[in-house]
């Protein structure tokens, strides 16, 4: 039994701001559905793809948002046109994000509706108990088939007794897929030029076309001496098999110089394997990737990072710490093939510039915001919100996610099945 005081002006102050946080949360809530709407857009349209990896790293960058939120907010995103109900209830007010983000993770266009009730009822606490439960069961049912296919993944490289080496293994699907295409495409093309050569021959057999094809991904690059050094010399940068590079491509090959660089003359003598003279030293390696940790682009930090000579050594740039930069096998192809820009000014920061020569700030200013409140609550003046709008309609009994599962989850084993009706 609850005992009140009337009028009690410090009770009835607190109950008003109260009523005052619950709203104000509906206007994010509802601001939140609008804001997952433009990232939506953004993202189908490739608004991000000038320079980062994802549209998370794009958000990350651009608002301050942690990654690992700014990718929830983007699988949000991407999941609720496919939950219709689930995007309602929040653009109404009536779901918060945290419940929202909760139940897409295990929605289906099936499931949604039930979850929908759970998650109006119920606390965040609640659904987050369900989903994790739910989780469980749609992994023991779906994924334990591919749990086993993946913990049985191998290769195996060795030298048989006649020196020819080995290579037998079992890859995952989208491995194994990967790997195909480019041996298809590897093989089809040496085939084309094999009867182009020798029209009378023997064609390969598969499993050797395979065996060069192999060979032919495996290729190093091959490239004159004075290209490496001003990629405007006409001299060519070829692979193995005659297939050009671009200068810029194999500058970027060399940059790291862990990599075999073969540089040979115009009439094909090999004169130099370039990159053994160039190794950058252990210790340097170490010192570099504790200053810079990661990729330095940018909005991007990925761990497996390249050593990027800001002044290629190729023209005359020292294997130095400040001339060094780390930088993602993809950002590395970002400043040599697509025209990115990067210096170390003068107190040592490191200054981006996308192609155009704008500069990209490492962290933009977010714009400046005047009487949020009254912003947020004309955008939301379509849409009736109150101070009971979030409430869920739990009214304090226990709530057993074993039972709701059981009931609820389309692959639970229901109570009825093991009593035997
Ligand atoms: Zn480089
Ligand atoms: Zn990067």
């Amino acid at each position: 039994m609850e005992i009140h005081t009337p009028h009690n002006p410090e009770i009835e102050e607190l109950e008003r701001l109260g009523d005052e946080i619950a709203l104000l949360s509906a206007h994010i809530e509802v601001a939140t559905a609008r804001l997952l709407d433009l990232i939506r857009d953004f993202d189908a349209r490739g608004g991000w793809g000038n320079g980062f990896l994802s549209c998370a790293h794009w958000l990350s960058w651009r608002v301050g948002m942690d990654l690992g939120a700014a990718r929830e907010r983007v699988r949000v995103a991407r999941a609720l046109p496919n939950l219709p109900r689930i995007a309602q209830a929040l653009s109404r007010g009536e779901l918060s994000y945290t419940k929202a983000r909760a139940l897409t993770r295990v929605a289906t266009p099936e499931t949604e509706e039930r979850l929908l009730i759970f998650g109006r009822a119920g606390t965040a606490v609640h659904v987050e108990r369900l989903v994790r439960a739910w989780r469980r069961v749609d992994r023991n049912a779906e994924n334990r088939e591919e749990a086993e296919r993946h913990k049985s993944r191998s290769l195996y490289v060795y030298q048989d007794e006649d020196g020819m080496v080995v290579i037998r293994g079992r890859l995952t699907p989208e491995v194994g897929a990967v790997v195909r295409r480019a041996l298809e495409a590897a093989g089809d093309r040496m085939y084309a030029k094999a009867r182009v050569n020798d029209p009378e021959g023997d064609p390969p057999t598969r499993g050797q076309q395979q065996a060069d094809a192999l060979g032919m991904i495996a290729e190093v690059v091959h490239v004159d001496a004075p290209v490496l050094a001003d990629p405007n010399q006409p001299g060519p940068s070829v692979l193995e098999d005659g297939d050009h590079v671009s200068a810029e491509t194999s500058r970027r090959l060399a940059c790291d110089a862990s990599r075999v660089v073969m540089r040979h003359t115009a009439n094909g003598h090999v004169v130099e394997i370039g990159a053994r003279t160039r190794t950058i030293p252990p210790a340097l390696r170490r010192a570099l990737h504790h200053r810079d940790r990661g990729c330095r682009f940018p909005g991007c930090g990925v761990r497996f990072a390249q050593a990027h000579h800001i002044r290629h050594w190729a023209q005359g740039g020292p294997t130095t710490l400040s001339n060094l930069a780390l930088l993602c096998r993809r950002h590395h192809r970002s400043v040599h093939e697509d025209g990115f820009q990067v210096e170390r000014l003068a107190d040592g920061e490191l200054q981006f510039r996308r192609p155009n020569g704008r500069v990209l700030p490492n962290a933009p200013a977010l714009p400046a915001v005047h009487d949020s409140e009254e912003v947020l609550r004309a955008q939301n003046a379509g849409v009736h919100l109150d101070a009971d709008t979030l409430r869920p309609g739990w009214s304090g009994e226990r709530v057993d996610s074993g039972y709701a599962i059981a009931v609820m989850h389309p692959l639970a084993i229901r109570p009825s099945q093991t009593d035997g009706q």
